[in-house]
């Protein structure tokens, strides 16, 4: 049997060590340098609550990929969840994504959904033709006041650089709505692991051919035992950094109990500039099928990733581009190592994005070798 090493028990490299185990022709051994799996899907109940606590801040499956749905659904039990976002504006509270409710909140009006249409038409930036940057995309789709109530200072906050200097890709991932629906995500499925993503991580590496070890770091004479290494982890890190850094977005998690409610939903959108945090999730609210008195509660502070940060967001910021493209063609020339994940590839994907590439990756992959 050949044998495999992922660097990364995270979903890329649980979907991928599954796709290849199921083979039957290949041992897989990953190595996550945490002392857990899941990657920065990790949940866990908090021991004094006994809440779900999703780690790495709030993971919320969607997609309209059935094979993905069904392939998560395979491994653990979901329910429903529908992501309702708020947003708090000098002193207000907003619904999120951008919907006819928000429009004609924010504007003291109460527009139906063609008048909304005309009138978000009416003061957005339709001369801008394919927007080039965050800023660009939201002054085409929302225009000026709307952009700079919700989303220039929480974007500052959050990237900490100008939205002009971001990929208009950051701001697509959320809709713009002239109905009432304000549900964040338009995706046919989505839901919440009813156990947990570890719990579904550890059920996608539970077959005889897998193996993991926890603590351990994937180093060169490791890698020498193996047949071929699949590396989710940051590509810049695994060639020493030696085209520079990649710049990344890190998060600091403080978090806090209330004795109760603390703010009704699952997740409060910071939007004004002088409050430091972006965001307060209350994780009990991810689980609104459990019951629980207490609560537990996570402000989120963006920072730059330093060196003994996790790193969350890839930047994709220009002086990103020409050392991306360095460590690229490296990638490509290996014969032994794909790279794969959100920090192998430099892309900010969700989790059934990951699923969906690991998928692939996994079949080419088995194709090409076997
Ligand atoms: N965003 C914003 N205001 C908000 C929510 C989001 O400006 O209230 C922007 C921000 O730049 C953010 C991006 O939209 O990084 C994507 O938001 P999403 O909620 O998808 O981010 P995630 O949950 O992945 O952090």
């Amino acid at each position: 049997m050949r044998r495999a090493a992922i660097a990364g028990c995270g979903l890329s490299g649980a979907v991928i060590a599954r796709e290849l185990a199921e083979s039957g022709a290949w041992q897989i051994d990953l190595f996550d340098e945490r002392a857990h799996i899941g990657g920065n899907c990790h949940t866990e109940r908090d021991s004094k609550t006994g809440i779900m606590v999703h780690q790495y801040g709030p993971h919320i499956f969607h997609t309209d990929d059935e094979e993905v749905w069904g392939y998560a659904n395979r491994f653990a039990e979901f329910k429903p969840f529908y992501n309702r976002v708020k947003a708090i504006y000098r002193g207000q509270v907003y619904s999120l994504p951008i919907s006819l409710h928000t429009i004609n909140q924010f504007f003291k009006k109460s527009l139906s959904p063609d008048q909304a249409k005309d009138f978000i038409e009416s003061i957005s930036e339709q001369s801008i033709g394919t927007p080039k940057s965050f800023e660009e995309q939201a002054l085409k789709f929302v225009g000026k006041d709307l952009y700079e109530a919700f989303f220039y200072g929480y974007t500052l906050k959050q990237w900490g650089v100008d939205p002009k200097q971001l990929p208009a890709s950051i701001l697509k991932r959320l809709p713009v709505r002239f109905n009432y629906n304000d549900t964040y995500y338009n995706c046919k499925y989505q839901g919440m692991p009813v156990n947990g993503y570890t719990d579904l991580i550890e059920k996608i590496l539970d077959h005889p051919n897998i193996k993991y070890s926890l603590g351990q770091r994937v180093d060169d004479s490791l890698l020498s035992q193996y047949d071929h290494l699949f590396y989710s982890g940051t590509i810049d890190g695994f060639y020493g950094y030696r085209f520079g850094r990649l710049s990344y977005r890190s998060i600091e998690f403080e978090r806090f109990y209330y004795d109760g409610d603390f703010q009704g939903n699952a997740v409060v959108n910071y939007s004004d500039m002088d409050v430091a945090h972006t965001r307060i999730t209350e994780h009990k609210h991810f689980a609104p099928w459990e019951s629980h008195e207490g609560s537990i509660c996570f402000k989120e502070y963006s920072k730059q990733t330093g060196q003994n940060d996790i790193p969350y967001y890839p930047m994709s910021l220009k002086r990103d581009k020409s050392k991306l493209g360095h460590y690229l063609d490296l990638a490509a020339k290996e014969k032994n190592v794909t790279f794969v994940g959100r920090l192998g590839t430099y892309r900010y994907l969700d989790m059934h994005v990951c699923i969906r590439e690991a998928l692939n990756t996994g079949r080419a992959f088995l194709k090409k070798k076997i």
